[in-house]
């Protein structure tokens, strides 16, 4: 059984609708899939509908990608099983994407000293109602011919430090995982090795997540080599944090897509595996008894 638990779709900065991610999953062999949005659960309701309408053979688990401030670095939170119904975290996401929206203010007004005028109606419409993200700015910058690829649109314009980089506000750490806990879910430290974070850092960071009640850290993603993969499950070990997949999926690339490298070895504990309660679970294996007996 396949899990691919974090992926995007166009309600946050991902390319495809959440019927369309769902065929591709399905095409890509993947059984239990989490829709992670940046700050939002729009994604949720559509793809749900999507699942029953074409009683399509695969389940969804209902996340969210929260970002967060952890001293000067964003950091982001996949929150998995979480009730999409939960009133209180509706309204506690709205102030995260208030705090998008008034970055992405910010933003433009910064670009247009940096010859990039009027950029906010154009990002405002790539961005059609979902979560406003930098990715939207990247994407208006390499339309209007600023850089040739999204590496160094980012490189050159919306890394931190360069001249469309916004410092932001958000949740902290700690209380993003509060937010997941309260609507019943289950906390994951996104993509730990993205943060260009030295070996100390890393560790701290692995430690205050799990002493804020983190639960899980993703072990497998597209990219990660077998020996990043140790590395990392022996810092969740380290903090008693048990393991998590996901592509990060938004569109294909030549270097990700959907269910790809999410592999890990049988000694590694799992998110689905320490939850049961919360996520499907693979068949059992056939019992011994039940096992086709040999002739004698
Ligand atoms: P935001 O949450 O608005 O700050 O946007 C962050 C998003 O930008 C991430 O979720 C990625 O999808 C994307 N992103 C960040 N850095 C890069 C990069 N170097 N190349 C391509 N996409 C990036
Ligand atoms: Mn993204
Ligand atoms: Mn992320
Ligand atoms: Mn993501």
């Amino acid at each position: 059984m396949k899990f691919d638990l974090h992926s995007h779709t166009f309600f946050s900065d991902g390319m495809l609708s959440p019927a369309d991610l769902l065929a591709r999953a399905i095409e890509r062999k993947v059984d239990v899939l989490a829709i992670t949005d940046h700050d939002t659960l729009l994604g949720l309701a559509p793809a749900h509908t999507a699942i029953a309408e074409q009683q399509l053979p695969l389940q969804l688990v209902n996340g969210v990608e929260i970002s967060t401030s952890w001293y000067e670095f964003e950091i982001h939170i996949v929150g998995l099983a979480i009730n999409p119904a939960d009133t209180q975290l509706q309204q506690r996401l709205a102030s995260q994407q208030e705090r998008r929206l008034e970055r992405a203010r910010e933003m433009a007004r910064r670009l247009t000293k940096h010859n990039v005028p009027d950029c906010l109606e154009a990002v405002m419409t790539l961005a059609n109602g979902g979560a406003v993200t930098r990715t939207h700015f990247a994407r208006h910058l390499m339309q209007i011919g600023k850089a040739s690829s999204m590496a160094g649109v980012f490189k050159h314009y919306l890394a931190r430090g360069k001249a469309g980089y916004v410092p932001n506000n958000w949740v902290s750490l700690m209380e993003a995982v509060q937010w997941i806990h309260d609507a019943g879910g289950v906390a994951v430290l996104a993509h730990p090795l993205r943060y260009n974070l030295n070996g100390k850092w890393l560790t701290k960071l692995m430690r205050e997540f799990a002493a804020a009640g983190g639960d899980a850290a993703e072990v497998a993603s597209c990219q990660l080599t077998p020996v990043q993969k140790r590395d990392v499950w022996a810092l969740c070990q380290q903090f008693g944090l048990v393991a998590s997949q996901g592509s990060d999926f938004h569109q294909p690339t030549d270097w990700s897509d959907l269910g790809r490298g999410l592999y890990l070895t049988d000694d590694i504990r799992t998110v689905w595996q320490q939850f049961p309660a919360l996520f499907p679970q693979p068949e059992s294996p056939v019992e011994s008894s039940d096992k086709p007996q040999l002739c004698s």
